[in-house]
């Protein structure tokens, strides 16, 4: 029997359906989505039939140039038209050759090495696995561990959990199934003092010199922490996690699979600090379809290949998939023809305009915007379903999670749609 009414899918669905971090016997409620355009969703509400609602999350910080954007539709149409998947092993294609040229042109000068992963958790796992495999190849098989900071988050497979903050990764449930790894302090605010940047340098320098005959390298979300709690902190952090890995011969990766394509203002944080191995991913195809990269230098590519294997031990059956290359390459010229720092920088003066007014909301703790994102941290935990209630009301699509309610927009989102999601967050805020 097929599930046709609104009401009898959502009835299948949470029968059926896991959602991300749900309970299968009392899972919390969801929408169903029937289209989307632009900077907004359209979703079915059993009650009251389509109703459109300004998109805040971008998908999940993937949806840059919103939805259905003809130049994106067409660039799958056409690969669609020409073949949609094959093997990349020992075979290759003209969607992942342009691909590796763009990303090799955009990023850092040196970062030349692209590995084309299916998602952004198996993106830190070959980031991580290059680490290891770097030193193994430089004859220090010894060096195993990684350090990170606490807030951080890098994805859910079990590798990107064990560097994912303890707390927010569960480390205590996973005890004894977890690698531990060395967690630094959570760099201070973006708006800290000297003082309060030299104290926690001066913590990392201390843990680092502790532990550096096991450390291989070190992993960190740059200049803003995302999913781990919509963290942005300075980029002196970023300097010090560099010296102090170049004087212990670390590998320091950065993981932009966030922050990358623009979000925070800079095409990438690593154009203001080098990273060895930067990992990106959900923008990276404007949000169609699943696709992360690991690029790397000539320098970790030699080490990785003077392991006793010889050679890079990964290979996903979907890499370098033609479709999702395709619209990565669409997404990115997409992005660079047009004047994306202007909107970036747009989405940022009306946010933070927006929000201030919040900071006197009875419950709100903090405010802070960075790029074309804004975050309202509350004294308590949300009441997501309350709040989602209340943001859904005003027309808009928000995700709060803990203690946070936060935007991050497709950049097609005009003026207009701003000021309706900012009604939403504010009623969130409220009902939160
Ligand atoms: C989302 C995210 C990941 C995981 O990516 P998936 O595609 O969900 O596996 C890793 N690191 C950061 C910083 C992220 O924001």
């Amino acid at each position: 029997m097929t599930a046709t009414t609104y009401a009898d899918q959502l009835a299948f669905d949470r029968e059926h359906l896991w959602h991300p971090y749900t309970s299968m016997t009392s899972p919390a409620p969801v929408r169903l989505v029937t289209g989307a355009s632009g900077a907004r969703l359209r979703v079915a509400d059993p009650a009251r039939g389509e109703v459109e609602l300004v998109d805040a999350m971008s998908s999940w910080w993937a949806a840059i140039h919103g939805y259905r954007h003809p130049v994106l539709d067409a660039a799958v149409s056409a690969q669609v038209g020409d073949f949609a998947h094959v093997m990349f092993g020992g075979l290759t294609h003209a969607p992942a050759i342009r691909l590796g040229e763009r990303l090799v042109e955009i990023t850092p000068d040196g970062l030349d090495h692209v590995f084309l992963a299916d998602s952004g958790s198996v993106s830190v796992e070959v980031a991580l696995k290059m680490v290891l495999q770097h030193q193994r190849g430089t004859g220090r098989p010894e060096r195993t561990r990684l350090l990170t900071v606490r807030g951080g988050y890098h994805g859910d497979t079990f590798h990107p959990m064990s560097v994912t903050d303890p707390d927010g990764g569960m480390h205590s449930m996973w005890r004894g199934v977890l690698p531990e790894h060395v967690f630094a302090p959570q760099p201070p605010a973006a708006d800290a003092t000297g003082a309060e940047v030299s104290a926690w340098a001066d913590a990392v320098r201390a843990l680092v010199a502790e532990h550096a005959r096991e450390l291989a390298g070190i992993v960190v979300e740059p200049l803003l922490q995302g999913a781990g709690g919509m963290h942005p902190y300075p980029v002196e952090c970023l300097r010090l996690l560099r010296e102090v890995a170049d004087e212990h011969d670390l590998v320091l990766v950065f993981d932009e699979i966030a922050t990358g394509f623009g979000r925070t203002g800079h095409l990438f944080v690593s154009e203001l600090v080098t990273p060895d191995v930067l990992c990106v991913g959900k923008a990276l195809t404007g949000g169609y379809v699943t696709l992360a990269a690991v690029l790397t230098n000539g320098r970790i590519a030699a080490g990785i290949s003077a392991s006793e294997s010889g050679v890079l031990m990964h290979g996903p059956t979907f890499m370098g998939n033609p479709l999702a290359c395709a619209v990565a390459l669409a997404s990115i010229d997409l992005l660079l023809d047009g004047d994306w720092t202007a909107e970036v920088d747009r989405i940022n003066r009306r946010l933070t305009a927006g929000l201030a007014p919040l900071r006197d909301l009875p419950g709100v703790a903090d405010v802070r915007t960075v790029g074309a994102v804004g975050v309202v941290q509350l004294d308590h935990d949300v009441d997501v379903a309350g709040a989602t209630d209340a943001s859904v009301a005003a027309g808009v699509w928000l995700r709060p999670f803990r203690d946070l309610v936060y935007a991050m927009p497709p950049y097609v989102t005009s003026d207009a749609e701003l000021d309706v999601l900012l009604g939403g967050i504010t009623e969130a805020v409220k009902a939160g």
